[in-house]
């Protein structure tokens, strides 16, 4: 018997039963391909990152005595996708049986699913051993219910795995934290300098220049700044847990120019490449909690345990009970296209400025950046949901369809009409201003709604609910927007929807 596994990109899961023992009988394989690189226009951090983490995970088998065949992209004999190189390979070298671990990806679940359905050979698959549930658990703990609140699965998933509890109750009494969370960084206030590292990826570079794979951002090859292996990844978890988890909840909203990482743990890679494991992310920071009760106070840590067994299970759960027509929602009827400036960071807006810049410079913005300035702005703007969801999948390093889509179509733009938000994520400049030391240096004024540098958030967020009023007047946590819009003056109003007009037509010189 001759097996063939595939591990996927992000399959890079060193503590998975697949390695526990050597078997000669067992090839693994590990794939550079156009497909992948091509599906997005990815960033140019993105693609080196996955190739980097792929080849140091080859390294790895090896170093265990694992057979693995590794394909670079520039590879002669790469056929560049998955079907057609384990065609090949499973006829040049006689395999018996094919075997890979269940996708995170709709798409690459289809393509795998299809290969496996026309195989002449047996075929076997099996889990990641990754996440806290199972693909199917959120829609069956759902089922038979008109809405789905994160709230009630990170409870349950809280009490099945016995996270922070007693029993069936939270351990302090209390579920959530938030309230204690979330404010502005006070001036004068130096956060922790983030973690880097600095790999060389030079050897990648050259292949993605000589492949002439599309790509976005910038890179420095011979300082690349994210994890690329395990070791690494637990570099930045014990990082994270000593020196930014003490501030993360209080500070996790938190925006100011040029601090692009504040008290987050960048740790989204490294968890979606599966270099690490949700588990080992929340047992470390509840080991240091424990150690330490008097530096990292109870709400910071939960506030963190929250995004990872409840938000980032939630998002995985939906996308596999919603998928495929999850990814054509389209609520608003939206249209437009993405302002020019999304890829180039050039707009006199500072808040956009420095999140759409530090995107292009580190392949990462935090999550109330991604929200409630790049996501705000395109949905205030109009921008179709395919425009949208094409460019986080393709900035972010984290950027993979499960997670990044049930984020931007749905938390950010509504596009799903609200399976997981209950109302869309849409500001004035008042909570930029509240949250991020932004508005005080920009071209525009963020008090003014009308008229000369009148900051763009003020007229296109009533424009927004002025057309969407059909559609959102009777959501009950808006109605009160639609009460003070109603008693405004018409004059105004007609003001506000003017100077909205006027910046949509010319959104590309804001
Ligand atoms: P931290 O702030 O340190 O949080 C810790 C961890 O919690 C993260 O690493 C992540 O694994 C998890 N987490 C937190 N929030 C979420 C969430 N809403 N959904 C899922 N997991 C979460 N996350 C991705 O991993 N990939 C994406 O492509 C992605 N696209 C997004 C697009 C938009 C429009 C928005 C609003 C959010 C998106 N997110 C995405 C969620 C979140 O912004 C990132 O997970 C987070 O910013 C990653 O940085 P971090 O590791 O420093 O997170
Ligand atoms: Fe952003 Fe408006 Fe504040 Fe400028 S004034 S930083 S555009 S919210």
């Amino acid at each position: 018997d001759k097996t063939l596994r595939l591990i996927l990109g992000d399959q890079l899961n060193c503590k998975h039963s697949w390695f526990e023992t050597t078997d000669h009988s067992i090839t693994y394989v590990i794939m550079e391909i156009r497909t992948e690189t091509d599906y997005a226009t990815h960033h140019i951090q993105k693609i080196a990152g996955f190739f980097a983490a792929m080849r140091q995970f080859s390294n790895f088998l090896e170093s265990k005595k694992h057979q693995c065949i590794y394909l670079n992209i520039n590879d002669k004999d790469n056929l560049q996708s998955l079907e057609a190189n384990l065609s090949f390979l499973i006829q040049r070298d006689h395999y018996t049986k094919f075997e890979y671990q269940l996708p995170d990806e709709y798409r690459v679940d289809l393509i795998l699913k299809k290969f496996t359905s026309q195989l002449a050979i047996a075929f076997k698959v099996y889990d990641t051993e990754h996440f806290f549930s199972t693909r199917d658990e959120l829609g069956k703990f759902f089922e038979g219910k008109k809405t789905f609140l994160m709230e009630s699965f990170y409870r349950a998933m809280r009490k099945k795995h016995q996270v922070l509890m007693s029993g069936d109750n939270p351990m302090t009494g209390q579920w959530n934290y938030d309230e204690e969370n979330r404010k502005k960084l006070p001036k004068n206030h130096k956060p922790t300098a983030p973690l880097v590292f600095t790999n060389n990826v030079s050897d990648i570079m050259d292949a993605i220049v000589q492949t002439d794979i599309k790509t976005m951002g910038v890179i420095d090859k011979t300082n690349f700044i994210w994890p690329v292996n395990r070791d690494q990844s637990l570099e930045l978890l014990a990082y994270f847990t000593a020196e930014c988890l003490p501030l993360f909840g209080t500070y996790q909203d938190a925006m100011i120019p040029d601090e692009w990482s504040l008290y987050h743990s960048r740790l989204s890679f490294s968890l979606n490449t599966k270099m690490i494991a949700p588990a080992e992310v929340i047992e470390a920071a509840i080991a240091a909690w424990q150690k330490e009760p008097e530096r990292i106070a109870y709400n910071q840590l939960e506030g963190f345990v929250r995004q990872i067994i409840g938000w980032r299970e939630y998002m995985r759960g939906i996308y596999w009970l919603k998928m495929p027509e999850y990814a054509t929602l389209n609520f608003f009827n939206h249209k437009e296209k993405l302002p020019d400036w999304y890829w180039t960071g050039k707009t006199k807006m500072n808040c956009l400025k420095d999140a759409i810049t530090q995107s292009l410079t580190f392949a990462y913005a935090h999550h109330i950046q991604r929200l409630m300035i790049t996501g705000n702005f395109a949905l205030l703007a109009g921008t179709d949901s395919d425009e949208v969801d094409a460019w986080y999948l393709g900035i972010y390093i984290d950027a993979l369809d499960w997670v990044e889509i049930t984020n931007t179509r749905g938390m950010s733009q509504f596009a799903d009409g609200g399976i997981v938000g209950t109302k869309p994520y849409v500001s004035s400049a008042a909570y930029i201003d509240k949250m991020s030391h932004y508005c005080g240096t920009c071209f525009y004024n963020k008090a003014k709604k009308t008229g000369d540098r009148a900051c763009p958030f003020n007229s296109l967020y009533w424009n927004f609910y002025d057309k969407q009023e059909a559609k959102l007047a009777h959501n009950p946590r808006i109605g009160m927007m639609y009460k003070v819009w109603h008693k405004m003056k018409p004059e105004d109003k007609t003001a506000l929807l003017e100077q909205a007009d006027y910046y949509l037509k010319n959104i590309n010189e804001l």
